[in-house]
């Protein structure tokens, strides 16, 4: 049987993830109001580094950075942030939103400093907002890992200029990309050989290849 899986160009070879995430943040605010019944903006609770629904909420994105995949493997707790999918800045622009759904559950996910700062005031038109919301999943049908280890989109979106300011605001492009899931890919095939002995000469490569790599932070 032929089965239609798209590779998601989050993951490395060795460690897949679901990133579909609609169903698991009915859940996360259902326990989060156990805890705080009169919370409404839900950003400053899931905000707060090292705050239980801080952590929580980085747990449901598996540690990885939502739009380009990057995991806690590589770069620093720190260096995750809460992204706003529809930007605060709109709460300025007296454009029908309110606050409380800004800073919702459903508008944030977890991010990467490059491509949360990237995106910045980056807004995506309601129609368009299924596509990109990260929650939804649709990503990996819009771009795709290269075998050079680079993002690149998919050529059905190559003419669509949406999804071109996306790629472009957010960086996907960037080196730091495929020099991050390389260190991603090494980091993984090492678990699963854990124990054998190259595998003790591959980490000393990758600590050498890591340190090159904070450099850049
Ligand atoms: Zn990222």
């Amino acid at each position: 049987m032929i089965t239609n899986t798209i590779v998601d160009y989050r993951n490395t070879s060795y460690k897949q993830f679901d990133f579909s995430l609609r169903e698991k943040k009915v859940s996360f605010i259902e326990n989060f109001k156990l805890d705080y019944p009169k919370a409404w903006n839900i950003y400053n609770y899931v905000n707060r580094k090292g705050e239980v629904y801080n952590i929580k909420f980085r747990e449901m994105y598996h540690d990885k950075c939502v739009y380009c995949g990057v995991s806690i493997q590589v770069i620093n707790s720190s260096n995750f942030e809460v992204d706003h999918v529809i930007p605060k800045s709109v709460l300025k622009l007296e454009r029908g939103y309110d606050a409380k759904e800004i800073h919702g559950i459903n508008n944030l996910v977890n991010s990467c400093q490059m491509c949360n700062r990237g995106k910045e005031d980056f807004l995506c038109d309601i129609e368009n907002l299924e596509t990109l919301h990260p929650d939804y999943n649709k990503l990996p049908t819009i771009f795709n890992r290269r075998s050079d280890y680079s993002i690149e989109i998919n050529n059905e979106y190559k003419d669509i200029s949406l999804i071109k300011e996306f790629y472009k605001k957010l960086k996907l492009n960037n080196q730091l990309r495929r020099l991050d899931y390389l260190l991603m890919e090494m980091k993984d095939f090492c678990d699963r050989y854990e124990g054998e002995q190259i595998i003790n000469e591959l980490e000393k490569l990758i600590l050498r290849i890591e340190n090159k790599r904070r450099r850049n932070y």
